[in-house]
This record gives C-alpha cells, sequence and structure tokens, in this order.
C-alpha cells in the first residue's frame, strides 16, 4: 500500500488531519488500532479557534446542530458552610466575531462526524483495527491481529496519542509532570435549563460541570491521589452527596447514576516534547504535549495543530516543494502557542491544587479581578479561546493582586480584533514561502 501521508492513530487529532489533507486532494492512509469505541472519557469542550478551524473544513453547522453552545462559565466560591462568597464567570462573548462561545460534544460523536466527512474522500483510505508498531525505509509498519504488512509513504505523522510510537521512533524523550490531585470524571442527566459552566470550589473542594446535549452533563470533582479505590468501596449516595453538596442544581439527576461503574479515575498530567519534528516525520495533539485538563484545551490543541500541519503538507504537495525542511513550520507555528495553553492551563490546576484558606481568598481575589476590568477579561478568554495571544504584563499582575485600580474602559472591537491571529501568522510560509 502507498500514499502521500501516513497517520498513526484516528482520535480527533488524527481526525482533522486526516480530513483537511484529503479536502485538498493528499493520499492519506490513517491507522486506528481500536475497533470499538473508546471506553474512557476524554475532551469534550470545543474552543472558539476549533470552532473556526472546523468551519474552514465545512463542519461548523454539524458540530453546533449536536452539541451545547457555552457562552458563560460561572465560577463559584462557597464558604466552609457551603454558602455562596463570591461568584464571577469567564464571558466568552467578550470575543467579537462569529466564534465568541465555547461547545460541548460528546467525544467519539465528534469522531464520528470528522470520520464520515474524511470517507467521503476516495483518496482518504481509513484501516481500522490497525496498530502502526514502528517505522522501517520509507514505510510504517503495521499490524492488523497477527497480520503484518507496510504502508509506504512521503510523510509519516504519529497522532497516537500518550503512548505515541512515532515520537518513540524519532527519539524525542517526554518528561511527564503530575500534580498532587487526581479527578473523578463521569456523565450524568441533567436539567434542561442548566446549560452554562461551572466551576463550583470551596477552599479544599472543586467541581467542574460542563453541559453536553442530550440534557446531559459531564463532571470532574477533584480528589486526593489514592483516594479513589477508598471511595469505591463506599455506598454510591456518597457520591452523590459529594456532588450535591456543592451543587444543588444536579440534586435528583445525579442520583440517576446507580453505581460507581461509571465513574472513572482522571490522571492530570503535563509535557511537552522537545521537538515536534523529525526528518519526514512529526507528531501532533497528545503525541507531542499533555494539559492539565481544568482550562479545557487538550482536545483543542490536537485541533490546532492539525490545522497547521495540515495546511502546510497540503501546500507542499501542492506546489510540489516537498524538501523535509518544510516541516519545520509546523513546530515554528505551533510550539510557542503549545507552550503558553500549557502554562495557562498549569496556573489554573495551581490554583486549586492548594487546599488552604489563604489560597482560595487569592483565588477568588484574582477572578473578581479579571471579571471587573475588561482587558484582564478580554486577555483571559483570547488566551482561552485559542483566537489569539496575549500574555499578561506586570501591570495586569499588580491589577489581579489589588495593588492597582481595574480598568473601567473596554477596548474598541477593532483593537480586540488586532489581537487575534490573522491567516499569516497561522501559515507564515504561504508569504514567506517554501523550498
Ligand atoms: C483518559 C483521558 C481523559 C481525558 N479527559 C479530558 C478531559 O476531560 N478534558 C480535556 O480537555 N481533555 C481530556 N483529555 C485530553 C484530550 O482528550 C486529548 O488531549 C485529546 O483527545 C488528544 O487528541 P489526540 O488525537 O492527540 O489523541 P487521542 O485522543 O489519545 O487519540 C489517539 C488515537 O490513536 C490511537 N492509537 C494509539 N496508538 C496507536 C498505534 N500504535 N497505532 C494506531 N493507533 C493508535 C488510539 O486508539 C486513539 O484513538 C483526556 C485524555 C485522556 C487520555
Amino acid at each position: 500500500m502507498k500514499a502521500d501521508v501516513f497517520i498513526g492513530g484516528g482520535g480527533i487529532g488524527g481526525l482533522t488531519l486526516a480530513l483537511k489533507l484529503v479536502q485538498r486532494g493528499v493520499n492519506v492512509v490513517l491507522a486506528e488500532r481500536m475497533v470499538v469505541k473508546a471506553p474512557t472519557y476524554k475532551g469534550e469542550l470545543l474552543q472558539p479557534k476549533s470552532m473556526q478551524i472546523f468551519d474552514s473544513l465545512g463542519l461548523y453547522e454539524q458540530i453546533c446542530n449536536r452539541s451545547n453552545e457555552i457562552k458563560v462559565l460561572d465560577m463559584l466560591e462557597l464558604s466552609s458552610s457551603l454558602q455562596v462568597k463570591d461568584q464571577s464567570f469567564m464571558d466568552y462573548s467578550v470575543l467579537p466575531g462569529k466564534y465568541n462561545a465555547a461547545y460541548m460534544m460528546h467525544h467519539e460523536e465528534l469522531k464520528t462526524v470528522i470520520l464520515k466527512a474524511a470517507c467521503a474522500f476516495d483518496n482518504f483510505h481509513y484501516l481500522k483495527g490497525v496498530a502502526c508498531k514502528g517505522y522501517g525505509d520509507g514505510t510504517a509498519l503495521l499490524q492488523k491481529g497477527t497480520e503484518k504488512f507496510e504502508v509506504e509513504a512521503q510523510f509519516f505523522f504519529g497522532a497516537e496519542g500518550r503512548s505515541s510510537v512515532t515520537r518513540k521512533a524519532m527519539e524525542v524523550e517526554v518528561k511527564q509532570t503530575t500534580y498532587n490531585h487526581h479527578f473523578l470524571t463521569v456523565t450524568f442527566p441533567r436539567a434542561e435549563d442548566f446549560t452554562d459552566g461551572k466551576i463550583i470550589s470551596t477552599y479544599n473542594r472543586f467541581l467542574g460541570l460542563f453541559p453536553l446535549p442530550d440534557d446531559q452533563v459531564r463532571s470532574v470533582y477533584l480528589i486526593p491521589p489514592g483516594d479513589y479505590k477508598a471511595l469505591k468501596e463506599k455506598p454510591i449516595s456518597h457520591f452523590h452527596k459529594l456532588y450535591t453538596d456543592l451543587a444543588p442544581v444536579v440534586d435528583g439527576y445525579v442520583q440517576q447514576l446507580l453505581d460507581w461503574k461509571k465513574i472513572q479515575l482522571m490522571i492530570p498530567v503535563m509535557y511537552h516534547a522537545d521537538s515536534y519534528v523529525k526528518d519526514n516525520k512529526a507528531i501532533i495533539g497528545d503525541a507531542s504535549h499533555a494539559v492539565h485538563p481544568m482550562a479545557g484545551e487538550g482536545m483543542n490543541m490536537a485541533i490546532q495543530d492539525a490545522d497547521v500541519l495540515g495546511e502546510l503538507t497540503a501546500d507542499m504537495f501542492e506546489r510540489q516543494q516537498t524538501d523535509l525542511t518544510n516541516l519545520k513550520w509546523y513546530e515554528k507555528v505551533r510550539y510557542k502557542r503549545a507552550d503558553h495553553v500549557i502554562q495557562l492551563s498549569h496556573l489554573a490546576a495551581l490554583a486549586y491544587s492548594f487546599p488552604f484558606k489563604p489560597v482560595s481568598y487569592l483565588r477568588q481575589r484574582t477572578f473578581e479581578r479579571m471579571e471587573e476590568d475588561p482587558i484582564l477579561h478580554f486577555k483571559q478568554m483570547l488566551n482561552v479561546s485559542g483566537l489569539g495571544m496575549w500574555k499578561e504584563n506586570v501591570r495586569d499582575r499588580f491589577i489581579q493582586g489589588g495593588i492597582m485600580p481595574v480598568r473601567i474602559k473596554d477596548l474598541a472591537k477593532d483593537t480586540k480584533e488586532l489581537r487575534y491571529y490573522t491567516p499569516e501568522e497561522d501559515y507564515p510560509w504561504k508569504t514567506e514561502g517554501l523550498i
């Protein structure tokens, strides 16, 4: 079997990359080792930049129709007696333009939508139940059951997630950082009118609720490492109470979970590979970076990697400029953006990592100020959205810390839009040239 591009892994990253390439006429073979739907929960929150990318791929309407739009994340800080002490909002509508909301969509359903769109192209070859075992000379070494075979290609892209064989073949190491907490995660029914996201915390507890379509809600609840086993031995009513204590809105719904079977353990990790590209190979998504799930960015980073690598590779084939060094453009665009998001997610994680009252007080103050100061609010939402990057400066930190007063005046729409990545910044080789 022969292709222009071989992709290892049919998660959101690999599928988005495949769709992007086949739409531009590139011949793609994708191998996905799983035959059935993945049993574990994964990312489900689509940030505005991902929506912009899916719009360019012709999937925007389909995704909107199958997801729950989230305009606002409601951040509630509760007292020890579980009374609301403070409330602030992360509001996507401070972002001007079409992409001013996040969307919650079932992970496997999103994969199905992208796969279906890619399968409409004759130049897409999807190998289901086929594992990539490594690489030979210009070939990917594949295995289906006991049968072994090879695919010849010009480029090999690894989208196999955390345990990437392509990353291994590229001899790229990752150093994993772990956290002082784990999460319980589960999806269960919700009230029809509960559609905005909620992050509810006390000084030592955290619950995130992210409404999905079909009147369901995905939840994450922070626990100390090692507590999962002991928790599972308690009656399920103990789990219900952990949730209803913090979020009365789930009372009557979370109780529909009748045992611990669906409640999974999620262990957050962080890493960033030193490099994404070597010779004719590149890695995207979780193969190249993992972020703490607090800011809901993991899947979005995979989509954004796929967009840039896909556009670049398609341009290389179209212009017949397939020199391997061109692949470095992908790393040049994506590395610093991904690094910034990793740091943002890490900081967000730290804000909830330490179960002490002064930390909770500082967190509450920071969120309050972020909401009151329109520039801080815009910066926060811009960075989270993926539409642009605007780092916080010393003045911002002073405002957050209460040392300087908040700014009252909001930025004009045009000034905000100047902070969005331009097509020249997303795809700089189009103007600067390929070799
Ligand atoms: C357990 C878990 C829970 C998560 N929960 C959240 C969350 O709540 N919120 C959030 O924002 N993010 C979450 N994430 C992160 C988010 O889901 C990922 O960042 C995102 O799915 C990355 O997409 P990807 O395509 O790079 O990798 P993946 O989604 O991991 O897809 C990789 C695919 O490659 C396949 N594969 C692997 N090895 C091979 C091989 N050798 N040959 C062929 N195929 C192979 C796998 O079967 C899989 O389908 C979670 C991640 C994990 C692992």
